[in-house]
This record gives C-alpha cells, structure tokens and sequence, in this order.
C-alpha cells in the first residue's frame, strides 16, 4: 500500500499504542509511510473513537477537515483505529470482550460512514488492532 498524501490517525491515548504506531511492519499493514516525515497527524484520546460516537461524529469530522485543509491542502487519508483491552472502552462499557469488541467495531464502521458523507473526497480506512498478538484486523 502506498501512502496517500497527508494522513489523519485517529487513535486512543493507551501508552502501548506509541510502541505498536512505531514498528515498520505495523506502518505497512495500516499503509503509513516511514515515520521520519511529517505527513501525518493523530487525533488520541481515551477510547479513541470514544468521544466522537453519536451526535459528536460531527465534531471528529469537523476536525479533521481542519487538519486536512491545513496540512493537506483539503486532500488526504483517514486511519480510524480501535484496538483490544482499550481501558477507554471497558470503563464506559462494562462487557465481555467479545461484546466489547463488536461495539468498538459498530462504532467504528458507523464513524467512517459518517466522515465518508461528509467528506466524499477523502479516504477512510478502518482498524482494529489486536494488541496481545500483534494482528491488525482491517474493517
Ligand atoms: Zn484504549
């Protein structure tokens, strides 16, 4: 996968994520470029996705639109990640993993929809990153 101009990461402010957005082979499964240029930005917060479910879908989108105008001049990528024992989700949600995870994955799936309306010329890609056996799993 080749990288496609200026990219928006959107992803949860779990510490091991730092290390798993670092390592080559995992930049290569989510078609990032190599991590010395400045091409790409995250959006991370508790949950990743957490705080931009519902009506607040509007506002992830509203900024990423703005990242992408400034750094991208309006063109470019979105990576929407959610990954396994997120403590964001399991706080808010308490549930079986399984269940967990398929609300992640409903959240997710419904994100893109809403940013793909909104911004018909952008690209979204989702994610779920299965941290304990470092598998990423493309939505
Ligand atoms: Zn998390």
């Amino acid at each position: 996968m080749t990288p496609a101009g200026f990219t928006v990461v959107l992803r949860c402010s779990d510490p091991r994520l730092d290390v798993f957005f670092e390592r080559e082979e995992h930049r290569g499964a989510l078609g990032l470029g190599p991590r010395s240029n400045s091409d790409e930005a995250y959006i991370c917060n508790v949950g990743g996705l957490l705080p931009f479910t519902g009506a607040r879908r509007a506002d992830l989108a509203e900024d990423i639109g703005t990242l992408l105008s400034i750094f991208g001049q309006g063109h470019g990528r979105v990576v929407l990640t959610a990954h396994s024992s997120c403590g964001g989700y399991e706080t808010r949600f308490p549930a079986a993993p399984s269940a967990l995870r398929s609300r992640q994955e409903h959240d997710i799936r419904e994100v893109a929809y809403h940013i793909g309306q909104a911004m018909p010329g952008v690209r979204v890609s989702s994610f779920y990153l299965q941290l304990e056996d470092d598998i990423i799993v493309a939505l």
